[in-house]
């Protein structure tokens, strides 16, 4: 595959990688919403969470351990987090190569949708 997620997973476009391993990459949103915007992908290309397999249960679990983990080195876990999965059209979801938002570092506001 060749999308955008899917080239920096692959180092072909840039982007301030924050953390990377052989399964998952994670760096800074380039328009971030919060001081901490961060996006943990899998390297391997997967469209969105309704595409997850049962064989992806693993890789699938250690996108949240790892937003955790990078959670911790930010200091946010105390004053508290949020993790999205878009998925899909009224979602937003502008790329389709699935990938978690971490957002933290001030309020949030609430879940109220517009
Ligand atoms: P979504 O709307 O859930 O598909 O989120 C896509 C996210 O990718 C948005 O928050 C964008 O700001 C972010 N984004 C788009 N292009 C890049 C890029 N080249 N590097 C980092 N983040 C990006
Ligand atoms: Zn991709």
């Amino acid at each position: 595959m060749d999308c955008l997620f899917c080239k920096i997973a692959n180092h072909k476009i840039p982007a301030k990688i924050v953390y990377e391993d052989e399964e998952l990459i994670a760096f800074d949103d380039i328009a971030p919403k919060a001081p901490v915007h961060i996006l943990v992908i899998p390297k391997k290309h997967i469209d969105s969470v309704t595409d997850l397999k049962e064989e992806d249960a693993p890789l699938a679990g250690r996108l949240l351990i790892k937003a955790a983990e990078i959670a911790k080195n930010k200091g946010i876990v105390d004053s508290g987090f949020r993790i999205i999965f878009n998925t899909g059209k009224h979602s937003g979801q502008e790329v389709d190569h699935i990938h978690l938002h971490l957002l933290g570092g001030k309020p949030l506001g609430s879940m109220v949708c517009e």
